[in-house]
Order: C-alpha cells, then sequence, then structure tokens
C-alpha cells in the first residue's frame, strides 16, 4: 500500500486569530517570542515509509540549517535500528535470533520495548508489539484474497503476548519465550523518532519547531515569525478521498508544546471478500480491530500518542474513551465507523479546539 496515504493530518499555520485568547501557555503570545527569529522548513522528505517534514525556530538560520539536518539525522538513525523492512535493522537481529539466545540492544531499541511493554499493561494488552505474527497472517490472507481462520489465528497467537518477550534491563537483552515470535514497532516507532528528533533540535538551540512524521506531530516553543501558534487540521476521514490536504477539515488544534497522532483504518486497511479490515489487530483475538474509523490523540509525547492511538483503536469507543480519561494529560478524539460516523471527543480536548 502506498504509504503517503498514510498521511491523516496536515499541517497548517495560523495566520490570525480572531475573538478571545484562553491561553493557559504563554506559548500562544506573539510578543513573548523574540522578533526576528528565522525558521528553515524542511519540505517533505521520505524517511520511515512514510513522508516526513521538519521545521526549526531559531534566532540564526544557520542553527536552523543545523537542527533540521541533525533531526533528519535522528529520524534516519531510529529508522535504521527499528525498521522490519531493513533486514540489517537492529529490530531484525532480533526478530531472527531472539527465540535462539539474548540479542543485545541499542539505548535507543531497549527504551521502545521497555515502554511498549508499560503501554501493553497499562492497556490491557490492547497495545501490543508481539503482533507480528498475526499482521503476517493478515498480509497472507491479503494476498491470496482469503480471510483469516479461526485455526491459523489460534496457532499465530501462541507466538503472540507480551509476557512472552524478556526484556533484561542490565544486561540490555531481548529475548523470546518462544520460537517464531516476531515484533512490530508499526504502532510506535514514529512516534519515538519524532521525540528523538525534538530533543535533538532543542538540544542544538531551536527556540521552536514541528516534526511530522507521516501525520504524527509533535510541535514545541516558538512558531515561525509572524506566526502565533502552531496548529494542526484534522481531516475529516469520510472526504475529500485519498488526496492529503483535499478533504474537509473536521477540527482545527493548537498545539503548544504537545503531540498528536491519528490511527485509522480509512487510510490503510486490506479488502478480503469485500470486507475491509484495518491494520491494527487485537492481539487477545487475532482480528482486526473494528468500530473506530478514526482515533486521535494528543498529549506531551509522541511516543505516548502513537501507541495510545493504536490502543483505543483496539480498544473501542467506550472503553478507549475510559482509558483516555484515566490517563493525566491526555486527550482524543474519536470517530466512529459508518454509518453513523459519530465524533466522540474526550471530557478535555476542547482547551485544543481551536
Ligand atoms: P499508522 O502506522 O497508520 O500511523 P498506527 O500507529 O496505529 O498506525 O500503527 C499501526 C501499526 O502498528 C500496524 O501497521 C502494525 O504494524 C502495528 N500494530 C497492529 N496492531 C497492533 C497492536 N495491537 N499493538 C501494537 N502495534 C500494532
Ligand atoms: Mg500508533
Amino acid at each position: 500500500m502506498n504509504k503517503s496515504r498514510r498521511l491523516t493530518v496536515e499541517v497548517i499555520f495560523f495566520i490570525f486569530l480572531l475573538g478571545v485568547l484562553y491561553f493557559v501557555v504563554p506559548d500562544g503570545d506573539e510578543s513573548f517570542w523574540p522578533k526576528g527569529r528565522v525558521d528553515v522548513d524542511s519540505g517533505n522528505r521520505l524517511v520511515m515509509g512514510t513522508f516526513a517534514r521538519i521545521i526549526a525556530v531559531t534566532i540564526d538560520s544557520d542553527t536552523a540549517n543545523n537542527c533540521v539536518e541533525a533531526a533528519f539525522e535522528e529520524l534516519k538513525r531510529i529508522d535504521e535500528l527499528m525498521s522490519d523492512y531493513k533486514s540489517d535493522s537492529e529490530l531484525s537481529e532480533v526478530n531472527r535470533d531472539g527465540f535462539e539466545r539474548e540479542v543485545k540492544v541499542s539505548e535507543a531499541l531497549f527504551d521502545v520495548l521497555k515502554r511498549s511493554v508499560a503501554y501493553s499493561r497499562e492497556t490491557g494488552g490492547a497495545f501490543d508489539i508481539t503482533v507480528g505474527p498475526l499482521v503476517d497472517l493478515g498480509r497472507w490472507a491479503e494476498e491470496k484474497g482469503e480471510a483469516v481462520g479461526e485455526e491459523e489465528i489460534l496457532r499465530a497467537r501462541e507466538r503472540v503476548g507480551f509476557e512472552k518477550l524478556e526484556l533484561d534491563e542490565m544486561k540490555r537483552t531481548v529475548r523470546f519465550s518462544v520460537e517464531g515470535m516476531r515484533l512490530d514497532l508499526g504502532g510506535i516507532a514514529k512516534g519515538y523518532a519524532i521525540d528523538n528528533a525534538i530533543e535533538t533540535m532543542q538540544g542544538l538551540g531551536a527556540i521552536g519547531g514541528m516534526v511530522d512524521v507521516g501525520g504524527d506531530i509533535r510541535c514545541f516553543g516558538a512558531p515561525p515569525e509572524g506566526k502565533r501558534l502552531w496548529l494542526v487540521g484534522l481531516q475529516d476521514p469520510h472526504e475529500g478521498g485519498d488526496v492529503v490536504g483535499a478533504g474537509k477539515l473536521l477540527l482545527v488544534l493548537r498545539l503548544a508544546n504537545s503531540a498528536i497522532a491519528t490511527s485509522g483504518d480509512y487510510r490503510r486497511f486490506s479488502v478480503i471478500g469485500g470486507k475491509r479490515y484495518s491494520h491494527i489487530i487485537d492481539t487477545r483475538t487475532g482480528r482486526a480491530s473494528e468500530g473506530l474509523s478514526s482515533v486521535t490523540i494528543i498529549a506531551k509525547e509522541a511516543t505516548l500518542v502513537d501507541a495510545l492511538a493504536t490502543a483505543v483503536s483496539v480498544l473501542g469507543a467506550q472503553k478507549g474513551l475510559e482509558l483516555i480519561e484515566r490517563q493525566k494529560g491526555v486527550e482524543g478524539v474519536l470517530i466512529t465507523s459508518g454509518p453513523k460516523y459519530e465524533v466522540l471527543k474526550s471530557s478535555g480536548v476542547g482547551k485544543y479546539i481551536e
């Protein structure tokens, strides 16, 4: 599937604000930021199997250029560690050898694995990176054009489950307790890469910036000169077809120092026997998740929102909203599947809506 179709959220800049400002954060106030700041916009570049865009806001243009290039290097570094398409990635090594031996991994990969297991616990197993064998089964079914049988799902599920993943913090090693397990970081690696790229820019002296990888976005600090805010437009999943930016905007969200991720079955799915299947799988049943056509999560960090958007897609509207409400500093906008396409919002999301 064309990965560029995964772009679901389009960044737009705020130009003019009418009416009342009810900002809690000072970031929205133009006078708060230094005048004469410069920004460098990378434009869209291919990385991590999708398009990425980086903007750095600084006091001088050399620093801005440095920030953008260093942030891209960081995205590439994470991709090289965590891609399951690249056979020489660290993740591929784990998937190849993880049952035979303990595999020593980088701090970055270990960190992602540790956080993934923590998210599995927090979400009652809805988020689970050991989903690999079920993803493979889904791909195989798509190629053959046949729905997956119950028997095959049962067999694949024997090799799935985060409790079968052994992490040794002291040695920084990973091991599989069952043969044939396969880790898939598709639900978290982009978010992790975004957080790292943002930290890279901050470390190099950016006073503001934005990193967008495939529609998952994090912004911080000063927006470009002449703009007051970082705004993100959320596309209506049922309008505009496949062209990014062509759809109607459902909502415009203000993102001062926060991250946003959207998961959904409306851009990435497979069709088998006329039925549409999400690429997100409930490992507890082995079946593609159903019920929500799009889940958008907002919080401070991109790693968290990426993982939670995937988890809430699995949990469905009711349990998903409960999870969002339980987590401090996390908000969400959920759109149910047809024919009703209801838009459900978490209780605190209003403070982000423009
Ligand atoms: P997108 O890649 O469209 O941004 P997500 O962030 O929701 O969407 O990630 C979906 C990907 O995560 C799938 O393509 C698959 O690689 C992986 N995945 C599928 N089901 C799960 C799950 N239950 N938990 C964690 N990752 C999953
Ligand atoms: Mg995700």
